[in-house]
């Protein structure tokens, strides 16, 4: 490709919007434009960045045994109603009406659509195990889209679906689609790694995320450098001890804390009430369902973990009207000891299990109750673990510190089960003759959020630093002069066929340009080769081989092209 036959926009500043290192490479490098919030269009070089990234994803899918479909994005809402989702998922839907009257819905993934297929078209065990993929555009009505393409509102999602006719079966599908997403990543030179996720909306039993390390990730992940245990925050826990035995103590004793209405407050002078002897009420809401929960006055809620174990779909702190309305009191003195209607579930963190000699509220503004035994003073419907864990804590399985890092998702895989299967009814006649749902799992990448984590993950100061096998163009020739009688062009066009000749992907620079801004625009861009042709360098035999991060090298004319083909390994 000739620079001056395509289109590549560079710009000396991103825009004000661009947040984050990668959004405003895209941007500077001429590889994205916005059109509108969340919405982008891949300009060329985008494109073919973008086009390796899901070629390399095609190859690994193929080579675990699965096969390429091609799903509508237009989604009858009927299949969601069948399977459930139609309220779960409803926050994330884009719904719209054809002519008729019609609703549909823009695919934000495919579940019901795969599982509706397998329904019509799979029938006996002898049909499986199959696995069909497809990479195609999703939709999801983001509140906050932002990141570039990194969080969109449009986006290119893999995603694959596995059947079979066992659990064990359903495991070994996983485990193959858990080993093709980590090659995928490897070939696109991104250092993900897996780890144990939350299943959410989705459902299912068992997942693993596939994370890539980054400050600006909008995960957190728990990680032990030890033993290698790694969870998303959502889903971490910890060895962290019970709270410390103490003698039952003296029956409670409701005592006046006027204007403290903080776990801190209460620490301090004239209480002392040390946090970690504190019991924590919050009152939540859960799909509209008022709920209490108690957690240890040091540790945070993760209301992840709460959706998981509850099963809500949604869940919201109450408002202070609402915490009145169902305690009689305001927050700061909430309290689950007395006063608490019988509808109401009270969900206790286990850390709390067992603990006395506790203050907590008195659901009355002002007043705290100290001596509290928890199991011997409150009504806990159900104790699960609720808790955020902290670096430090001891990991679960060796007991070392666990750390804490920010990372970006870019794939996920779930064991299914046979949620969507029994719900649709894709279901087959078993050898002995029963009929039976599909045993399934799902497997997802973000295609385009993958290409903006390998050049999040890849850059210095110059611009992007393309792994080979992702760059837009593998070789950039940039001769210094430009007339087409110069020897600096003509040798440039001379290397431009050998090297397209050869397979390698070649850009040749033929602006107009001065030789500064070239080498600038060469370096945003990021391409991992460029090869200089100046007169001067000519005259003496030699070109000027510089890869992207390494030093310039000075190469004979009859040897360029062979160093170069070593450089890329063709
Ligand atoms: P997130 O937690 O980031 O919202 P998710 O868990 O809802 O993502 P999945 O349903 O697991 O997403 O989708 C599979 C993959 O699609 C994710 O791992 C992610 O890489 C990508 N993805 C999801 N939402 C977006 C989005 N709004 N923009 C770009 N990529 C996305
Ligand atoms: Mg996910």
């Amino acid at each position: 490709m000739k620079w001056t036959q395509t289109l590549i926009p560079t710009l000396r500043e991103a825009p004000s919007d661009a947040e984050i290192v990668s959004h405003k490479l895209l941007l500077r490098a001429g590889l994205i434009r916005k059109l509108a919030g969340g919405v982008y269009t891949f300009l060329p070089l985008g494109l073919r960045a973008l086009r390796k990234v899901e070629q390399i994803i095609r190859e690994e899918m193929d080579r675990a045994g699965a096969n390429e479909v091609l799903m509508p994005a237009l989604q009858p809402p009927e299949i969601w109603e069948a399977s459930g989702r139609a309220e779960t998922a409803s926050n994330v839907l884009f719904k719209v009406k054809d002519s008729s009257g019609r609703q549909w819905f823009l695919s934000p993934t495919a579940e019901e659509v795969i599982t509706t297929l397998a329904a019509n078209e799979i029938n006996s065990y002898r049909q499986l195990p199959k696995n069909f993929y497809q990479i195609s555009l999703k939709f999801r009505d983001e509140i906050r889209p932002r990141f570039g393409l990194m969080r969109a509102k449009e986006f290119i999602m893999k995603d694959a679906y596995s059947f079979d006719t066992t659990d064990e079966g359903a495991m070994a599908a996983y485990k193959k689609m858990y080993d093709a997403y980590t090659r995928i990543f490897a070939r696109c030179g991104l250092k993900a790694f897996p780890v144990e996720a939350d299943t959410g909306v989705i459902g299912g039993n068992y997942s693993h995320e596939f994370m890539v390390p980054a400050e600006t990730g909008e995960n957190e992940v728990a990680f032990c450098e030890a033993c290698g245990y790694a969870a998303n925050i959502e889903k971490a826990t910890s060895g962290i001890p019970k709270t410390a035995a103490r003698d039952m103590g003296p029956a409670i004793e409701k005592f006046a804390t006027p204007g403290v209405v903080t776990i801190e407050a209460l620490s301090k002078d004239p209480y002392k009430v040390p946090a970690n002897r504190q019991i924590k009420t919050l009152v939540y809401v859960a799909d509209s369902k008022i709920i209490l929960i108690l957690i240890r006055g040091d540790d945070q809620l993760n209301e992840t973990k709460l959706m998981a174990r509850t099963g809500a779909v949604a869940v919201r702190p109450a408002t202070p009207e609402e915490c009145v309305a169902t305690l009689g009191a305001r927050p700061g003195s909430l309290g689950a000891v007395v006063n608490v209607p019988a509808s109401v579930s009270v969900f206790a963190d286990g850390r709390l299990q067992g603990a006395n000699d506790m203050t907590t509220g008195a659901n009355e503004d002002g007043f705290h109750m100290k001596n509290v035994s928890i199991e011997r003073d409150i009504k806990v419907t159900a104790w699960f673990d609720l808790r955020t864990v902290s670096a430090g804590e001891p990991c679960a399985k060796c007991a070392k510190p666990l750390k804490i890092r920010r990372a970006i998702e870019v794939g996920h895989v779930f064991k299914l089960g046979t949620k969507y299967s029994e719900k649709l009814n894709a279901t087959f006649l078993d050898m002995d003759g029963s009929r039976k749902p599909s045993v399934m799992g799902c497997y997802g990448i973000g295609v385009t959020r993958t290409l903006q984590a390998v050049i999040e993950q890849g850059n210095d100061k110059d611009g992007i630093i393309w792994p080979l096998s992702v760059a837009p163009y593998q070789v950039c020739i940039t001769p210094l002069a430009v007339a087409p009688d110069s020897q600096a062009m003509q040798m440039a066009e001379k290397f431009y066929a050998e090297l397209t000749a050869r397979g390698v992907d070649v850009i040749l620079d033929d602006r107009d340009e001065r030789p500064g801004v070239k080498f600038k625009d060469s370096e945003l861009v990021g391409f991992p080769i460029r090869i200089a042709l100046g007169e001067k360098s000519l005259l003496n035999g030699e070109v000027e081989i510089k890869p992207r991060t390494g030093a310039v090298q000075f190469v004979k004319i009859e040897e360029a092209v062979d160093s170069v083909l070593k450089l890329i390994c063709v």
